[in-house]
C-alpha cells in the first residue's frame, strides 16, 4: 500500500513556495506516491514579501512571481489565502490533515530600537512604512506624512534603508507609473522631503547594502546622491571584509564614486553618513524635531566604539530600518533573542532541543530576516531534505482526503482564497493598470473584503 505525503505549509512566500517545489521533486521513500501540498496565507494573495515587501518600482525583483506562478501551476500544489494561522487554525488542527506542517511565516515587523524619542509623533518602523506604501490590506489607508517634514533621517544602512530613502525621495509622479494603488499616490504627494539623511553607525565596509541596489540609487533625475566622507579611513577589519566578499568590494567602490561626484543641483539629495550611531530621537511638543547621534570611530576589527562625541541633525521625521523580526506562532515554542522558531536545521525543536515530530521551518522564521529571496532556496532544501527523511516515521494524517481541509474551513465560515481566486485577482489588478490613464502594468487592490469578494467571484 502506498500513499501521498501530505504537507501543509503555513506562508505562501517565496520560502514557501520553494519548499513546495522542492518537495513535488523529491525522490520520495518506499511507501509513497506522490506528495499534496497546501500552501496557507493570512494574505488574500500568494508571495508574501515580494508583493508586500519588494519596492514598487523594483519591477524586476518582482519578475521573481513568474517563476512561482509556475510553480504553483502543479496540480499537486493548493493554495489557501485569507487564512490566519492561530485565530483560524491551530497547530493541532492543521495535524489531523498533514503528516507534516512546514512553517515559512517570516518576519513581518519592526526591530525594536530603544532609544528616547522613538515614540515621538513623525517616528516611524521601515516595516510598517512599505506596508503602507506596498498596499498591504491591513496598513492604514493614509500615511501621516509630517506637513513640514522637509528634512528626514533613516536609520540603517540595509536594503530596507535604501527603498525607504529612495521611496521618499522620490516624487509621487515618479511612481505613478508603478503598481501603487490611488491611496499611495494621493498620499505621496503630501511627502515633502527634500534632503533625506541616511545614517549608518559602522563604516562604509560594514554595510549591508547590495551593490546594484546602491548604483541604483542615482538613476532617479530629481535625487543627488551624496556620500559623506567622515569613516573612510579603513581600518584592518574593514580592509579584510573588502577582501573576504566581492559585493562588499563593489559596494564600497561604488560609495567611493559617489563620495568623488559633484552633485548635479538635483530638487532632492540622499545622503549617507558613516560612524554615526542614533542615540536619541529629539522632541517638541510630542514631534519629533531633530536626531542625537554619538560619533563612532572603528576599533580595528571592523566594529566601532563611541567617541563621546554627540551630534545633532535638524529633522521632522525618523525611519528606522534597522531589521525586521519574526512573531512568535501560538502554540510553538519561540527563540526570544534570534526570533526565529526554535530549529536544527530546519527541524523544530522544543526549548530543550527534542524535534517536534513532524514540525519543520523554513526561510526567514528558520534562520532570521537576513539574505535575498534566492537565498531562501538553499534554506529550503536543507529542511525538505530532512522532512522527506524523516517521511517513513511520521504520523499519517488522521483526515486524508484533500476535501477534508476544505470542508473544515468551511465548517468555520472561512472566507478562503484560493489559486483560481488569485488569478482572477491578478487580472482584475492588471485590467485596473491598464485602464489607467497611465497605462500601469498592474494596479493594486488594497482592501482585504475587496480582494476576499473578487477571488471568490
Ligand atoms: P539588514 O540588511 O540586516 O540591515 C539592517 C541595518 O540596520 C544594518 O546597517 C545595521 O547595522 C543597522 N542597525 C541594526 N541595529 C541598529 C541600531 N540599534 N542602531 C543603528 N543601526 C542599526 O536588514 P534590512 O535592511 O531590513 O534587510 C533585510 C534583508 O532583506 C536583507 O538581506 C536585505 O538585503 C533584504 N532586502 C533586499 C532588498 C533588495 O532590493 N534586494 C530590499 C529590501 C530588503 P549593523 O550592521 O551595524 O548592525
Amino acid at each position: 500500500m502506498t500513499r501521498k505525503l501530505r504537507v501543509g505549509i503555513v506562508g505562501a512566500g517565496p520560502a514557501g513556495v520553494y519548499a513546495a517545489d522542492i518537495l513535488t521533486k523529491a525522490e520520495l521513500p518506499e511507501g509513497f506516491d506522490g506528495v499534496a501540498v497546501d500552501l496557507l496565507d493570512r494574505d488574500p494573495t500568494p508571495f508574501g514579501l515580494i508583493r508586500y515587501g519588494v519596492a514598487p518600482d523594483h519591477p524586476r525583483i518582482k519578475e521573481i512571481i513568474k517563476a512561482l506562478k509556475r510553480v504553483m501551476a502543479n496540480p499537486d500544489i493548493r493554495f489557501f489565502g485569507n487564512v490566519s494561522f492561530g485565530a483560524d487554525v491551530k497547530l493541532e488542527e492543521l495535524q489531523q490533515f498533514y503528516d507534516a506542517v512546514v512553517f515559512a511565516t517570516g518576519a513581518r515587523r519592526d526591530r525594536d530600537l530603544t532609544i528616547p524619542g522613538i515614540d515621538l509623533e513623525g517616528s516611524y518602523g521601515a516595516a510598517d512604512f512599505v506596508y503602507w506604501y506596498d498596499g498591504h490590506p491591513d496598513a492604514p489607508r493614509e500615511w501621516d506624512f509630517q506637513p513640514h517634514a522637509e528634512t528626514i533621517a533613516v536609520l540603517g544602512v540595509g536594503n530596507v534603508g535604501l527603498d525607504i530613502a529612495r521611496i521618499l525621495a522620490k516624487t509621487a509622479d515618479e511612481l505613478l507609473v508603478t503598481e501603487i494603488p490611488d491611496n499611495v499616490y494621493a498620499g505621496l504627494q503630501k511627502n515633502v522631503a527634500k534632503d533625506v539623511h541616511v545614517f549608518a553607525r559602522r563604516g562604509p565596509a560594514q554595510v549591508k547594502f547590495t551593490p546594484m541596489e546602491l548604483r541604483e540609487l542615482s538613476h532617479s533625475p530629481t535625487i543627488d546622491v551624496i556620500v559623506h566622507p567622515e569613516g573612510f579611513e579603513f581600518d584592518e577589519g574593514s580592509m579584510e571584509a573588502i577582501r573576504a566578499a566581492k559585493s562588499q568590494k563593489l559596494v564600497v567602490d561604488v560609495l567611493q564614486n559617489y563620495l568623488a561626484k559633484e552633485p548635479s543641483g538635483a530638487p532632492h539629495r540622499i545622503h549617507i553618513h558613516f560612524c554615526q550611531n542614533p542615540v536619541e530621537v529629539l522632541g517638541e511638543d510630542g514631534k519629533v524635531v531633530g536626531l542625537r547621534t554619538e560619533i563612532t570611530e572603528l576599533d580595528g576589527t571592523g566594529n566601532v566604539r563611541g567617541t563621546g562625541e554627540y551630534q545633532d541633525w535638524p529633522v521632522q521625521a525618523v525611519y528606522r530600518a534597522i531589521g525586521y523580526h519574526s512573531d512568535n506562532l501560538p502554540g510553538l515554542p519561540f527563540d526570544q533573542n534570534a526570533a526565529v522558531l526554535p530549529n536544527d536545521g530546519g527541524h523544530v525543536v522544543d526549548i530543550d532541543g527534542t524535534p517536534i515530530p513532524g514540525v519543520y521551518a523554513t526561510g526567514w522564521i528558520k534562520r532570521g530576516p537576513v539574505g535575498l529571496i534566492g537565498h531562501t532556496k538553499s534554506d529550503a532544501a536543507e529542511t525538505i531534505g530532512m522532512l522527506v527523511a524523516d517521511a517513513p516515521q511520521l504520523t499519517a494524517a488522521e483526515q486524508p482526503d484533500p476535501a477534508a481541509f476544505d470542508r473544515y474551513l468551511d465548517g468555520r465560515g472561512i472566507e478562503y482564497t484560493t489559486w483560481e481566486g488569485w488569478e482572477k485577482l491578478d487580472a482584475h489588478e492588471v485590467e485596473l493598470g491598464a485602464n489607467d490613464t497611465h497605462q500601469r502594468e498592474r494596479k493594486k487592490v488594497v482592501a482585504r473584503d475587496e480582494m476576499v469578494s473578487i477571488s471568490r467571484s
